[in-house]
């Protein structure tokens, strides 16, 4: 039986953290001095090893480049008030990487493998969670099949790895969506509430278009008749029309957003009411027009909050209200932030020191 507790760490020689720049952070540029890695093979996760931060060999064969059984997860680690460092509700992240592995006939990892490894892993490189006012370590744990065969079938080996890289606040300037009306993100029955790599390759031509034409990103709809609202980008969506929160019902062509998920937790907890079900691009324009509809964000890891300025329908924009300081999506971002960094209680246990 193999102690996964028991990982092989080889600390580096050579540490890049004197590279890191905590004025100047670029996402996704630089990486921490470790990462974990982890092989199945013969039908079992081998022993987990925290190894310096290097590339990693693969077969031109490889079956997740040709076939796509490759998936991924997005969290962060936070600097708390103390000094010490905690990750936000990582189980949720573990939880959704096992769905995502499912549904792309994947191996599930054992929860040790997935936390104790995190753990570990942000303990060495604890230095590079940085220190300034809305920063924090972006943890990105994938896995790829590693299989060096073509023949459409699950591999049957797989690399299970996690890297880190730190990052600065966000800067949450309202953005100028537009909704979908030709291309589609996901499908009912399709992948889309997984966390594979093919949902976002997918995505970047019809993003781009959106680009061409003046806005940041899309709101994707529905495959079948392109009315109901999806998603926003990579970022769950959601509106407070008429006092309530409202967001679409998860279903399979939808990621279950964990910052969603608080999002809506903290709403409840104030006693606001929260309606999750079908929400049509037509009532959201018509609630704008008619003064109901007063604020319109994504919610998602990276930003936390993306408030929304404009929206793009059937060829014509839509302004909303700028957002004041009472608005629910400033309130909800600042609650989560003070959680996150150990400013205010943590009445959900959400935060798991490291
Ligand atoms: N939808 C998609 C498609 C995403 O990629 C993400 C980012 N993981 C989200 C929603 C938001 O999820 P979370 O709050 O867990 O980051």
């Amino acid at each position: 039986m193999l102690d996964t507790l028991a990982i092989d760490i080889q600390p580096t020689t050579a540490s890049r953290l004197t590279q890191l720049d905590p004025a100047n952070m670029e996402f996704g540029k630089l990486f921490a001095d470790h990462m974990l890695s982890v092989e199945y093979t013969g039908g079992e996760w081998q022993q987990p090893r925290i190894v310096p931060y290097g590339p990693l060999s693969i077969s031109p064969a490889n079956s997740a480049i040709h076939y796509g059984q490759a998936i991924f997860e997005g969290m962060k680690a936070y600097r708390q008030a103390d000094g010490s460092v905690a990750l936000f509700r990582p189980s949720a992240n573990w939880q959704r990487l096992n769905a995502s592995a499912e549904r792309m006939a994947m191996p599930t990892i054992p929860e040790d493998v997935f936390l104790h490894g995190l753990r570990e892993l942000v303990k060495l490189d604890a230095a590079w969670v940085p220190n300034v006012a809305g920063s924090s370590l972006y943890i990105r744990p994938f896995m790829f099949a590693t299989d060096g065969a073509l023949g459409v079938r699950p591999s049957d080996t797989y690399h299970f790895g996690i890297i880190t890289c730190p990052v600065a606040a966000f800067f949450n300037k309202p953005v100028r969506v537009r909704f979908e009306q030709k291309y589609v993100r996901a499908a009912a029955g399709g992948a889309g509430y997984a966390k594979n790599a093919g949902n976002y390759g997918a995505a970047m031509l019809p993003s781009k278009l959106a680009q061409q034409d003046g806005y940041h990103q899309l709101i994707w709809t529905d495959a079948s008749e392109h009315q109901y609202v999806e998603e926003s980008g990579a970022m769950n969506v959601m509106f407070v029309i008429d006092g309530k929160v409202v967001t679409p019902a998860l279903s399979t062509s939808i990621l279950d957003g964990i910052t969603r998920r608080s999002v809506l937790e903290l709403a409840r907890g104030w006693g606001l009411t929260v309606e999750e079900r079908r929400v049509s691009s037509r009532e959201i324009i018509e609630a704008l027009q008619a003064g109901r509809l007063t604020e319109a964000f994504g919610v998602g890891t990276a930003a936390t909050i993306a408030p929304i300025a404009t929206m793009g329908y059937e060829g014509q924009d839509h302004d909303l209200p700028a957002l004041s300081d009472t608005s629910f999506a400033r309130r909800v971002g600042a609650a989560l932030d003070a959680i996150r960094t150990g400013q205010a209680a943590d009445p959900h246990g959400w935060m798991v020191a490291v």
